[in-house]
């Protein structure tokens, strides 16, 4: 049996996994490794002032981590550069947003060829290899030409945007191109895989074989949507261990009785908090009696902010929840208390418990983790109400939410109404819905379904669907 090399930008021992600080990718596969016999491949987070291919090799919570430092240069080019200011914005349908640099593209480059020059001594020939995320979209291909022959899986953690959009990136095709030297590539969402698909057969004239395989620049790929899930059953209990019940008795004693509205994301435009402020004062002004009932609390963990967008996105966020405050709040009430803090996972859990309404309500997001663990960290007997943007891929299991177009001001506002004054008999059938779909698809189920798929070559369905 050969064993699973996971290779991602950044590396986050399982250890790590309760602090909760990381982001989806990670603590996807934190989860996903603290069983495996694997090899988790990646940057070390480190610098170092010339390159040198050393390799950090260490025994982590059971997962042996392999770790490569970068220079400045790679970090500034490929990481704040390529990948999150050009590939996440694009990604993202945020063409306004973003840069294009050659300086960019050939840190992007480089550093997945660093990568690749660095783990393939390591493989072995029977191991399985998946690759995580826009970082590392080119890395199959590096590793081809050092003659790797392994199977080689890439999971794509945000949206894949529509051809047109893509097309907007220079050298989109030479990107694709190399995509086609894994042999399996997983989406979030069948809307995603749709749009991958579309750009193979209408912009690189390729073609979808009758058993739903992608044949293009001369090679056949197969590719489907494999929807992400969390540490459900880990989760769940986070929510009633000590820690969460702190928090839910410090919240709860800190609401006066008021119903409390929440979101928890990282501040990122991606995640259209923008909107849900101003959404949420739309509420306030259509219902001016539920001042003084309700309150936002908005967590949104600064990040990337050596990028000016988020320093600007920052900027705005602080000046709105001010305006809203400083129109509406009384003396004994403030309408939107606003944090930029990060919280442990059981913390976090404690708060999504002590809420009445979940808000997420992002213009655009490859899955969003957070509606998932809002769901599962609810008390069934008496659990709050999710709020889900139909642009979040979560919106494909979750049906059960209130589905609202991040976009209509005054669509969010009603369903934040809705959400207030929803019955409780409502309340614990749209909550079972959702958790039955949390636990069977967590995040065991969706590395599982990924790994049999990739070590799976021969496998197909009758109507070709994805596989
Ligand atoms: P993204 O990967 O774009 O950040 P997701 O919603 O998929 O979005 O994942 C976010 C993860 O980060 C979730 O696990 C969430 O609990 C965590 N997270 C977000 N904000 C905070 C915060 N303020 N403190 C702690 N964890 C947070």
């Amino acid at each position: 049996m050969g064993r699973l090399i996971v290779v991602s930008n950044r590396v986050n021992p399982p250890s790590d996994a309760s602090v909760g600080t990381q982001g989806g990718l990670a603590m996807a596969l934190s989860a996903a490794l603290r069983e495996e016999n694997g090899i988790w491949f990646g940057w070390s987070g480190q610098t170092t002032e010339a390159f040198t291919g050393h390799l950090s090799i260490q025994k982590i919570g059971g997962v042996t981590v392999a770790l490569t430092d970068l220079e400045a240069q790679d970090v500034q080019e490929y990481y704040n550069g390529y990948a999150n200011r050009t590939l996440w914005p694009l990604f993202h349908y945020r063409t306004d947003l973003v840069a294009f640099e050659r300086s960019f593209d050939e840190g992007y480059l480089r550093v997945n060829q660093r990568f690749a020059d660095t783990l393939f001594p390591l493989v072995e020939k029977e191991d399985l290899l998946w690759v995580q995320d826009y970082h590392l979209l080119p890395l199959a291909s590096m590793l081809r030409k050092h003659g790797v022959s392994n199977r080689i899986g890439f999971f794509l953690h945000i949206p894949w945007p529509a051809m047109r959009v893509f097309q907007t990136l220079p050298k989109h095709r030479e990107l694709v191109e190399t995509l086609f030297d894994y042999d399996l590539l997983g989406f979030q969402t069948e809307d995603s895989l749709n749009a991958f698909q579309e750009y193979v057969v209408h912009a690189a004239d390729g073609e979808r074989l009758p058993d739903g395989r992608l044949r293009a620049f001369g090679k056949t790929i197969r590719a489907g949507a494999f929807p992400i899930g969390i540490d459900s059953e880990d989760f769940t209990a986070a929510a009633t261990s000590d820690k969460a019940l702190a928090f839910y008795n410090l919240m709860r004693n800190s609401q006066a009785g008021r119903k409390m509205i929440t979101g928890v994301d990282r501040l990122d435009y991606s995640k259209g908090l923008e909107e849900r402020f101003l959404a949420y004062e739309q509420f306030l002004n259509n219902h001016p009696r539920m001042e003084g009932e309700v309150f936002l609390m908005q967590i949104a963990t600064a990040t990337r902010e050596e990028v000016n967008t988020y320093q600007e996105l920052r900027a705005r966020l602080d000046s709105l929840s001010g305006r809203i405050n400083g129109e509406h709040a009384t003396i004994d009430w403030v309408p939107v208390r606003y944090v930029n803090r990060a919280y442990r996972r059981d913390e976090l859990a404690g708060i999504y418990r002590a809420s009445h309404v979940g808000l997420v309500t992002p213009l655009r997001d490859g899955m969003n983790l957070v509606a998932k663990e809002f769901v599962a960290g609810q008390d069934e007997r008496d659990p709050g109400v999710l709020i889900l943007s139909e642009f979040a891929g979560a919106a494909a299991q979750m049906q059960a939410a209130l589905i609202v177009n991040p976009f209509d001001r005054q669509a969010m506002a009603e369903a934040i109404a809705e959400a207030v004054h929803m019955p409780l008999k409502e309340r614990r059938q749209r909550h079972e819905d959702l958790m039955r779909g949390v636990m069977a698809e967590d995040v065991v189920w969706w590395r599982n379904d990924f790994v049999a798929k990739l070590k799976d070559e021969g496998e197909v369905t009758p109507d070709g669907d994805t596989f």
